[in-house]
């Protein structure tokens, strides 16, 4: 077995009040201000400091109001996949329309980036078992993989018996799961988001380890609003208005000390089998 030289670094990339959202941007946010440029910028800087390269997922609508984020992306050396069109679950969707909104975005990102987009997440990982129609119109519409699928049940989304690791569906798509450890029965969750925000630096460092040990390389994620501390603060309810703001000061501090002990890629180098379908 071989100690990976490289784990996987994904961002999620939209706006900070399209993250509220899973039929797209709440009605109460709409005209809130926008600060997915000065957010992705400060990821961007972060990560060209430590040489680390990501793939950024980015919201077709991120694409459309702000084509110089997706360009600034593309021109940094990262590589671009599609987070939906707009902030808008499976369970919220349908075949024909996800399969317009891929579409749509694939197009956008593929135009904008210079780049073929070969990678899907959907918001909220919402790719469960009442959702899994989606795989096929992923498929269809040109992704060679999907990272939608979350191996760890939350009240919010996840699949607790998923595979943890990355794997081939039976149409051809290619899985890559948001990483976690195996603790005797239970999963611990180190992928990033609100488990970053909450677990402690040991416990994180321990993880990725430990899958490292295993011969798996981590895939973890972020949202560039999570280090966009002076954001405006509202009021979304107890538990989505807790997951989105709880030690949002932290996300910075754990990537950079992620960024300084390992060594980060796009998920298309570290996973080089999800550069093409059956
Ligand atoms: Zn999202």
């Amino acid at each position: 077995m071989t100690v990976p030289r490289q784990h996987a670094l994904s961002v999620d990339v939209e706006d900070w009040n399209e993250a509220f959202g899973r039929q797209g941007l709440p009605a109460r946010l709409q005209g809130t201000e926008s600060r997915i440029e000065q957010a992705s910028d400060l990821l961007l800087e972060l990560l060209e400091r430590h040489r680390a390269k990501a793939t950024c997922f980015v919201l077709g609508t991120v694409a459309s109001r702000t084509p110089a984020v997706v360009r600034r992306i593309a021109a940094a050396g990262h590589r671009v996949g599609s987070h939906g069109w707009e902030h808008r679950c499976l369970d919220d969707s349908n075949p024909a329309l996800l399969a317009r909104h891929l579409t749509e975005s694939r197009k956008l990102l593929q135009d904008l980036s210079g780049q073929p987009v070969l990678g899907f997440r959907a918001p909220w990982f919402s790719l469960r078992s009442r959702t899994a129609w989606a795989q096929a119109v992923i498929q269809e519409a040109g992704f060679t993989y999907d990272s939608s699928l979350f191996p760890v049940w939350n009240p919010f989304y996840g699949v607790s018996g998923a595979p943890l690791e990355v794997h081939r569906l039976p149409g051809g798509l290619h899985e890559v799961p948001p990483s976690a450890v195996e603790l005797g029965p239970l999963r611990l969750p180190i992928a990033g988001g609100i488990y970053w925000r909450l677990l402690p630096f040991s416990w994180l460092n321990w993880g990725i380890d430990r899958l490292a040990s295993l011969g798996r390389p981590a895939v973890l994620y972020l949202h560039p609003w999570e280090l966009d501390t002076g954001q405006p603060r509202v009021w979304m309810g107890p538990m989505s208005t807790a997951i989105h703001y709880l030690n949002l000061s932290r996300t910075a501090r754990v990537l950079e000390s992620i960024l300084g002990r390992w060594s980060f890629a796009p998920i298309e180098e570290v996973f080089p089998q999800v550069n093409s379908a059956a």
